[in-house]
């Protein structure tokens, strides 16, 4: 059976972006897939999260992952820091990661740019433990959203470089996947990129938004003054509110919005009103959950725990075989 892998940065709750261009994936391939699926917490330290927030945003992302259907007997949840074995593959992988590639990755020099004072090593060389990530299980298929495709593209790259190194063909590629198309942009409600973490509460829909909250933000969710001449082209920001629309609403509605776009006469007042409250009926079951599963501590440890231990066994194997492949030797 095929690997999938993919994981979530512990850096709060869960959006729109997330589910539409990670987990919407985890959720069907949970099915037919062997999965592993974590909560990416040492991946969150990049940005020097308190110790008492760590904790807490991490059994968040957890509850999360389990009221959006996320299964734990179907694939295995886990916790990045639960696997220390991912540190010692990190570090194999870095000792081939060189100091262009990494610092030519887009998600470095966005960092770079948005937070100058905190250009740590650990982001540079964020590739390489996301690399880890996958490899440690010989993931194939790793369900990500559009912005992961070049972190992918340098897993192939260090898989690859082990494999020749070593002269063997251990590692097998990992690909982004995405049932359908193409890789999934979520954008987000500022206008100006993706839907993120950490942009901003206004920028995002999370999935525990409550309605109120849901429909403030995309009433001020940016937008145009309106096409002046039927049939103009859609600019950036009246493009994001279809696609946000595109979401959960149905053809016949985005038809609708579309056909008065063109019309020259559409209200960007009313699509907002259309879409908020398609998302809040779309978030209210998965909310229903979130409440039911932070009622039940005990089982989501109990996830954790046996996740952990799942996750284990096959990081354990692949360290044992990697230590044996670079030349380690017991005395
Ligand atoms: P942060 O701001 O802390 O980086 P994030 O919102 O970017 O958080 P990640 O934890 O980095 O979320 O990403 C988790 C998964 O969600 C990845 O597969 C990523 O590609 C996907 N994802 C994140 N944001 C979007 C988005 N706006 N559209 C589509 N997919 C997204
Ligand atoms: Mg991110």
């Amino acid at each position: 059976m095929e690997t999938v892998v993919s994981g979530i940065r512990s850096t709060g709750n869960l959006h729109l972006g997330n589910y539409f261009g990670a987990i919407q994936n985890f959720i069907k391939l949970q099915n037919t897939h062997h999965c592993f699926f974590f909560i990416a917490d040492y991946h969150s330290l990049t940005t020097h999260p308190n110790p008492v927030d760590l904790h807490k945003n991490v059994r968040e992302v957890l509850i999360e992952y389990l009221a959006v259907g996320l299964d734990p007997e179907k694939a295995t949840l886990f916790v990045q820091s639960d696997l220390p074995e991912l540190t010692e593959l990190y570090l194999f992988l870095n000792m081939n990661a060189y100091l262009g590639e990494l610092q030519r990755s887009a998600s470095f020099k966005d960092k770079v740019r948005s937070q100058p004072d905190n250009v740590n090593a650990g982001l540079l060389t964020y590739p390489a433990l996301m690399a880890a990530d996958i490899l440690i299980h010989k993931g194939t298929h790793v369900p990500v959203g559009k912005d992961q495709e070049q972190h992918l593209e340098m897993a192939r790259n260090f898989a690859g470089r082990f494999n020749r190194m070593y002269q063997v063909d251990y590692f097998p590629e990992p690909h982004a996947f995405n049932f359908g198309s193409s890789l999934v942009k979520v954008p987000g409600l500022d206008g100006k990129g993706k839907m993120s973490k950490s942009e901003g509460e206004g920028n995002a829909i999370f999935l525990k938004d409550s309605p109120e909250i849901i429909r403030k933000k995309i009433m001020k969710a940016v937008s145009d003054s309106g096409p002046s001449i039927p049939n103009q082209k859609k600019s950036p920001a009246a493009k994001n509110l279809f696609d946000l629309l595109s979401l959960c609403t149905d053809p016949k509605t985005i038809k609708f919005f579309d056909q008065e776009h063109k019309n020259g006469t559409i209200r960007y007042g009313d699509l907002k009103k259309q879409l908020a409250e398609d998302l809040i009926n779309f978030l209210k079951p998965i909310q229903e959950k979130i409440k039911e599963f932070s009622e039940n501590p005990v089982f989501v440890r109990e996830v954790a725990r046996l996740g952990a231990a799942k996750a284990r066994i096959s990081a354990q194997k692949t360290i044992r075989e990697v230590r044996e492949i670079i030349g380690f030797k017991p005395f």
